[in-house]
């Protein structure tokens, strides 16, 4: 049988506390959790995606300020923008669009994020907190499928996790996340050699591919737990999901993505925060 873990509902409760918590810092200090956004280019699918981080800030108390760049922008032009957000007192996260376009050093960019505004969980800094289990913030993809397992009770000690992708900011640390939790840990990717047989063997399986109905229903165990964080043209997943017969899945839509913005609100409103209280 297969049984379905909603992250709408999950995200709606998260982001209804991240409000509350939103509204006491404003009552405080007089001001919102600020989140800054950066965008390089006119992507259409990430245009649209930063404005649904924005109305949702908006709609949960969050201040949201935008910065568009052109597509021409440079490495140092967008370090240079993203290091003014980093020393600014009024912004308390930030968040830069992924992909930016081809000629930039992603890496360089997201390392101008100071650690203590990382709210997207991007930088260096906090792979390494998720790493060692001692995370300021989680990158927000991996924070909300870690989520999705404990409102869903699943058991992670123990089990045996298969994520399937190793992208800086979603397949390394959501493996990284599962590890500390005491799961036992195989990272696949292109290169992998037997795919289907190890993912036979998972207890979870984490696909973080990027290619629609990539895994195969009988690839899964029956009674697997099966985390479909794909997300690709005409909201089809990475995983065949009406071959998967005996498991319990999230669907696509409405099962990760919803999560991630929704840990990315709450990490902002827990920056502002913290900054205070330091
Ligand atoms: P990515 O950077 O393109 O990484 C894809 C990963 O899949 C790579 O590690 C790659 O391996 C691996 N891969 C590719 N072909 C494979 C194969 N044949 N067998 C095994 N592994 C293979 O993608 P991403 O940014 O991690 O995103 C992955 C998916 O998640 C996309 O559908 C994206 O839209 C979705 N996503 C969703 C959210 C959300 O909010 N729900 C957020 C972010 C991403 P190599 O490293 O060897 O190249």
């Amino acid at each position: 049988m297969t049984n379905l873990m909603r992250g709408t509902e999950l995200a709606r409760d998260i982001v209804l506390r991240a409000s509350e918590k939103a509204a006491g810092y404003t009552e405080r200090t007089g001001r919102k959790p600020c989140l800054a956004t950066v965008i390089v280019g006119d992507d259409p699918a990430s245009v649209t995606y930063v404005r649904m981080k924005q109305n949702r800030s908006h709609k949960a108390g969050l201040e949201s300020r935008h910065v568009a760049l052109p597509e021409e922008t440079t490495t140092g032009e967008l370090v240079a923008k993203i290091r003014e957000l980093s020393d600014d007192p009024e912004v308390h996260g930030i968040l830069l669009q992924h992909p930016v376009p081809r000629h930039i050093d992603e890496r360089a960019a997201f390392e101008a994020i100071a650690p203590h505004k990382d709210v997207d969980g991007v930088t260096m800094h906090s792979f390494a907190g998720m790493s060692f289990g001692h995370s300021e913030f989680v990158s927000c993809t991996p924070g909300g499928i870690i989520r999705l397992l404990d409102a869903y009770d699943v058991e992670i000690t123990g089990k045996h996790a298969v994520v399937i992708g190793r992208s800086p900011i979603l397949g390394k640390p959501a493996a990284m996340l599962l590890l500390a939790r005491d799961a036992t840990v195989t990272i696949c990717h292109s290169k992998t050699a037997g795919l289907p047989e190890i993912v036979r063997t998972a207890d979870i399986v984490v696909a973080a591919v990027g290619k629609p109905k990539f895994v195969q229903g009988d690839w899964i165990k029956p009674g697997a737990v099966v985390v479909d964080a794909g997300y690709n043209e005409g909201n089809v997943g990475d995983v065949d999901f009406d071959a998967v017969t005996d498991a319990l899945i999230t669907p696509v839509p409405g099962g990760v993505g919803p999560t991630t913005i929704a840990v990315l609100l709450e990490q902002t409103v827990d920056a502002a925060w913290r900054e205070l209280d330091a």
